[in-house]
């Protein structure tokens, strides 16, 4: 694992948070972006190398939406950079990690990702993800 990629918070008005988070940091959100497979919205702030990621419901069916319900807004993920997902998602399996899907899904920012599951994680929610390598011509 790189570095912390990310700090996922579940959040219940994306407006009203990237302003909270606007003035907390003293500049702009860098994206925003909606991932429909995960009913989801996010909102993408810079801070170093790393990066805080809003993360809004946008359907009753979405798992931040079941978070805010028995747990409230707040940090819902850590999310680590890894040079290749599929690498270490066979690393933890093999270390007795549970995994949330077998093949890297198709993440916000240009990323593939894989979630550990926080109950054999102590608690925590851990997203790997890694960077899709961009050829020039492609869309942003
Ligand atoms: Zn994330």
């Amino acid at each position: 694992m790189d570095k912390i990629e990310h700090i996922g918070i579940a959040v219940k008005d994306l407006a009203h948070s990237s302003d909270l988070y606007k003035r907390l940091l003293g500049y702009q959100s860098y994206k925003t972006e909606e991932v429909k497979s995960e009913n989801v919205i996010t909102e993408f702030f810079k801070i170093g190398e790393s990066k805080i990621e809003l993360l809004q419901a946008s359907s009753d069916e979405s798992a931040i939406a079941s978070f805010i319900e028995k747990k409230g807004e707040g940090i819902h993920h850590i999310a680590f950079a890894v040079e290749n997902i599929v690498d270490e998602m066979t690393r933890l399996k093999t270390e007795g990690f549970q995994l949330l899907s077998d093949e890297p899904k198709r993440g916000a920012d240009n990323k593939l990702v894989c979630f550990v599951h926080p109950k054999t994680a102590g608690g925590v929610l851990i997203e790997l993800c890694q960077e899709i390598a961009r050829n020039p011509g492609d869309n942003p």
